[in-house]
């Protein structure tokens, strides 16, 4: 078969050219052959295999295009990389990989495209168009991706023991492009990944943390979610979401299951939201239930405290997968540590005061909170679902009312601790710091609106009962 029209873009002419110019056979590989097939959108990342010398074709390439891009080297991988027209194209040389048991790095020692193949990840990624003038844009399928293709399955090249324990990285991509592209793992390649699951220990948080996001950025998390428990490798990763499956019966009282409904809430949370950290706050919401889980002869099970020590936990996840520690994990320690709150408040009738209290609270991040709570709604009961999504409207359009009338979102006091010091002639004090609590506190009661005179005119009345005199003007 001849894909001659997967290669319409200047830039497969001007890589063909400058590799006859050196001698050189050239392919592109991977990704971009995939995505085409599987007739994706065009993929802007393009790796080509020169068997050869992978940095000097790169040279080649850029001396032949007319802007001349610059060319980033790796020379210790042997690869290097340019970017033309929002494409980001990497040439490596053609070779032969062989791995030690400690290291997902591999020795290297060139070889031929064949090689190049054996050493890729599944049979569906070793596929390559030839650039080569004889046979330009014939497909070089040496393991049959193709049929993997048209059968949607996930397999290794070679024997899927060896290849995921050489670099225990693919079988997390193997669940990866299982959840991308609903693909089945072949029942060889599952049987290996489960077999091998302790290597994962030898990979990098950062490694597995980009994977986790590209499978909490696909439309329907779950399939990798439940593919990463299936083979015991969750248990070793976020063993604090495995800690959730499970139902205990005490005298005829049970609980949910916390493992499936938080899977549910991920993937429920996705037409809404595009944010990844929202997302993971979804996948981390109830991860305070196991440790915080009690029976009692009345209340039957209880959580009590579950979403502060969650929003705990969320900081010592973040730490042992070496994710980022910044504003991204104060933003889903607070969404986890926030996510009873508006449930709570629906549960009952929504006074303007407690939606005042909830917007002070999450302040910029109330919309993502309510977002959700209301993923969070997984009842299987359709006059609870119906009533809690009607409160949660109820709770909505009341932000954008209280917000409108009280800017709650930015919470500036209306009255300065310097303009209270100077009204009573009061040193740094704690008169002042309970004086400015009575103002926020009475704002957000709905006793005064969030206004300078308001504010002023309660601070005098306020500060009289305290026994505080204000200086003459
Ligand atoms: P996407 O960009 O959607 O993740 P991709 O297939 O282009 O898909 P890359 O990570 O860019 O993924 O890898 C490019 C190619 O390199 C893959 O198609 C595959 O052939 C090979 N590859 C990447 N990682 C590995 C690996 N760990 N083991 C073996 N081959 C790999």
């Amino acid at each position: 078969m001849n894909y001659t029209k997967a290669l319409d873009h200047k830039i497969f002419e001007i890589i063909s050219k400058a590799a006859q110019e050196l001698q050189l056979e050239s392919y592109v590989i991977g990704g971009f052959v995939r995505d085409f097939l599987l007739q994706r959108d065009f993929k802007k990342d393009i790796d080509i295999v020169a068997v050869g010398s992978g940095i000097d074709l790169a040279l080649k390439v850029s001396e032949l295009l007319p802007n001349k891009p610059k060319v980033q080297v790796f020379k210790n991988y042997g690869t290097a990389m340019l970017r033309y027209k929002e494409m980001d194209i990497e040439f490596v040389g053609a070779r032969k990989e062989s791995y030690s048991e400690n290291s997902r790095n591999p020795q290297v020692e060139d070889g031929t495209l064949e090689d190049d193949q054996n050493r890729r990840d599944f049979t569906i990624n070793a596929l390559a168009f030839s650039l080569n003038p004889h046979n330009f844009g014939d497909l070089v399928d040496p393991f049959d991706g193709l049929a993997d293709l048209k059968n949607k399955l996930i397999k290794t090249p070679l024997n899927p023991d060896i290849t995921y324990s050489d670099d225990p990285l693919r079988m997390m991509r193997a669940i990866r492009f299982a959840t991308q592209l609903h693909f089945t793992i072949e029942a060889n390649s599952l049987k290996a990944i489960a077999d091998n699951k302790d290597r994962i220990k030898i990979i990098s948080g950062e490694r597995i943390v980009d994977e986790l996001n590209k499978i909490l950025e696909t439309p329907k998390p779950s399939i990798g979610f439940l593919h990463l428990y299936q083979t015991g490798l969750l248990d070793i990763i976020l063993p604090e979401l495995t800690a959730l499956n499970n139902v205990e019966e005490m005298e005829g009282h049970t609980h949910k299951n916390n493992f499936y409904h938080t899977l549910e809430v991920v993937d429920n949370i996705c037409p809404n939201t595009d944010n990844v950290w929202l997302r993971w706050a979804a996948l981390l919401h109830d991860i305070g239930k196991a440790p915080t889980k009690r029976f009692h002869k009345k209340q039957g099970w209880t959580f009590h405290g579950h979403e502060f020590l969650g929003g705990k936990m969320v900081k010592k996840i973040f730490e042992r997968l070496h994710m980022p520690l910044n504003q991204k994990m104060k933003f889903v320690q607070k969404m986890v540590m926030m996510s009873s709150r508006p449930i709570v408040l629906a549960q009952d009738i929504v006074t303007d005061s407690a939606v005042r209290r909830l917007v002070f609270d999450a302040g910029e991040d109330v919309d993502h909170l309510m977002t959700l709570c209301e993923a969070d709604i997984t009842t299987k009961n359709p006059k609870k679902f119906e009533k809690y999504h009607k409160n949660f409207e109820i709770v909505r359009r009341k932000i954008v009312e209280v917000e409108e009338r009280d800017h709650i979102r930015n919470f500036q006091p209306p009255i300065t601790g310097e303009e209270i010091m100077s009204l009573f002639n009061l040193q740094p004090s704690r008169e002042i710091g309970v004086l400015k609590e009575a103002v926020k506190e009475a704002i957000l009661e709905g006793e005064i609106p969030n206004e300078y005179q308001a504010a002023y005119d309660f601070v005098l009345t306020k500060a009289e009962k305290m026994g505080l005199k204000k200086v003459a003007n």
